[in-house]
């Protein structure tokens, strides 16, 4: 794949701020407004691994959409009014793809994330469980699933 396809693949996320680069022949680094978000092998770089970790970033990091997602705290679901939800990146290693932070950026794979709400975080509650995401689509409830932290390994 060409950088340019690489960056019509993009869609709408290029609107969005991001870019693509070409640190060398072997890799693509997925940019947003000029952080460093992924790094991919260029085979690795296809439109769907480059559109879901666009998609992951704005969830996570720009806490697009945390309403209508489970807290990983008290299992509530969090509400659209809820400005202080957050998503914590946890030291545990992550057995699935989707959302994980870290990919690729140390050579150590994916962590696992927990989504918490304002109420928990305020009372200083931990999260009990990460977020998981089975199917392709971050707005349907039935994709997410709640994975618990305790059979989760630590990444050291
Ligand atoms: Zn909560």
């Amino acid at each position: 794949m060409t950088t340019e396809s690489q960056v019509q693949s993009l869609d709408q996320f290029a609107r969005w701020g991001f870019t693509l680069e070409n640190p060398d022949n072997h890799v693509v680094e997925l940019l947003h407004e000029g952080e460093l978000v992924a790094r991919f092998s260029q085979s690795g770089a296809t439109k769907e691994s480059l559109q879901k970790e666009c998609a992951q970033h704005l969830v996570i990091e720009h806490g697009w959409g945390f309403a209508g997602r489970p807290c990983c705290a008290c299992k509530e679901t969090i509400t659209g009014d809820d400005t202080k939800a957050s998503a914590i990146m946890l030291q545990k290693k992550a057995k699935w793809d989707y959302p994980t932070w870290g990919n690729g950026l140390d050579g150590i794979g994916g962590r696992a994330i927990a989504l918490v709400c304002g109420k928990c975080l305020e009372q200083n509650r931990q999260p009990e469980y990460a977020l998981k995401l089975n199917g392709d689509d971050w707005t349907d409830p039935k994709d997410i699933e709640l994975v618990p932290l305790a059979g989760l390994e630590d990444a050291g």
